[in-house]
């Protein structure tokens, strides 16, 4: 049975934007109780974990001396006049109180998970609290204060790793960490998501980014349509990114976790199920590397208990409860009218006249400039 580490404390909940953001961090509690009312961490596989925070020199890995300041200062409730620099000050991202202490605390819940795995003799680590993968070098960006994604990528590095994938399944692109590693070829990026056509961060996220430099060919993004299923994922999955995965060979699994694909979320437009989107995780744990799970977004608070029950519990082999997935799902025409009311109408059909049809054209796009470079035909 694999050895699996959940990484938690209730002051997760500390992370609070305010009242009325749709990031309500409750649902890191309600995934912990789920989980334990279903006698998840009795396994002697099973460990529960209390993080540590990390430490402002663990941050400076990844973030400038002049971002740290402003969170730190802005947390502080100290006034910094140019803190709109620093990604602070917009409705996404409002300063609150104990901010320094809770971005701390999640970065080093993602640092304990690849602790545990490349030290502490685990399979898998999951911290819900991570997958900030909106954060920048030197700003926050879309709910994320610190980019802990590639924090443990590049403390898997430091400690003697030489390939590391990154595998997103938000329902938004993964643009933090794609910065951060766009020409390094030792971190193997790859996000699927629905189109930025549609949906934050807009402005990238296309198949057409592959890195650049050295890390040409590392880069590898799957936008697909509003209204994409259970289907569209496990096929363009299946068939662009898992030969991919499979040919780089990674020693670890960074796996972003984000349950905004699923169609109850609030602030995305994608049809995936509870089936579906677990699938998607299974076939990457099933490659039989290390994963460090880190969370990510999930706006509908019941919907993202639920998958990252289900996610844990295949993380250590256990068999939660089937009532844990959806009881009913959308159907094909349902997803359809998604696709003609959130595409359609607004962006036309130039990138392809229906579901399918879209996400074909991301897959080719992807073989075709990404798979010779890892020697895939
Ligand atoms: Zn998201």
């Amino acid at each position: 049975m694999p050895r699996a580490a959940f990484v938690y404390t209730d002051d997760y909940t500390d992370y609070h934007l305010s009242d009325t953001h749709p990031l309500q961090q409750k649902r890191l509690l309600m995934t912990h109780r789920l989980l334990d009312s279903y006698g998840a961490f009795q396994s002697p596989a099973s460990h529960l974990v209390t993080p540590a925070s990390a430490t402002e020199t663990d941050l400076l890995r990844v973030h400038s001396p002049e971002y740290l300041n402003a969170l730190r200062r802005l947390s502080a409730g100290e006034s910094v006049p140019d803190k709109k620099q620093f990604g602070f000050g917009t409705l996404d991202n409002p300063p609150f109180p104990g901010m320094w202490e809770a971005s701390l605390l999640y970065a080093g819940g993602s640092l304990d998970c690849a602790r545990l795995v490349m030290q502490g003799g685990f399979d898998a680590a999951f911290n819900t609290s991570g997958g900030l993968h909106h954060a920048r070098h030197d700003r926050a960006a879309g709910f994320c204060t610190v980019a802990d994604c590639p924090l443990v990528a590049y403390y898997l590095l430091d400690h003697g790793a030489k390939r590391v994938a990154y595998v997103d399944i938000d329902a938004h692109h993964g643009d933090g960490t794609q910065a951060f590693f766009y020409d390094d070829p030792r971190v193997l990026t790859l996000s699927i998501h629905e189109t930025p056509e549609s949906l934050y961060p807009r402005v990238s996220g296309f198949a057409e980014e592959i890195g650049e430099g050295a890390g040409l060919g590392f880069n590898a993004n799957l936008p697909l349509a509003p209204g994409s299923g259970d289907a569209i994922y496990a096929e363009a999955f299946g068939s662009a990114f898992l030969p991919i995965l499979e040919a780089f060979d990674p020693e670890y699994i960074i796996l972003q976790v984000g349950a905004d694909a699923h169609f109850a979320d609030p602030l995305t437009h994608l049809g995936l199920t509870s089936r579906g989107w677990l699938g998607l995780a299974q076939s990457v744990i099933a490659l039989g590397k290390p994963v460090i799970a880190l969370g990510g977004g999930g706006y509908n608070l019941d919907t993202v208990a639920r998958l990252w029950a289900l996610l844990y519990g295949a993380l250590c082999g256990q068999e939660l409860a089937a009532d844990l997935h959806d009881q009913s799902v959308p159907s094909a025409a349902d997803r359809n009218d998604i696709f003609q009311q959130f595409y359609v109408k607004r962006r036309g059909t130039a990138r392809g006249a229906s579901i399918e049809d879209y996400a074909r054209r991301s897959v080719e796009i992807v073989k075709q400039a990404v798979f010779p470079r890892h020697g895939l035909a």
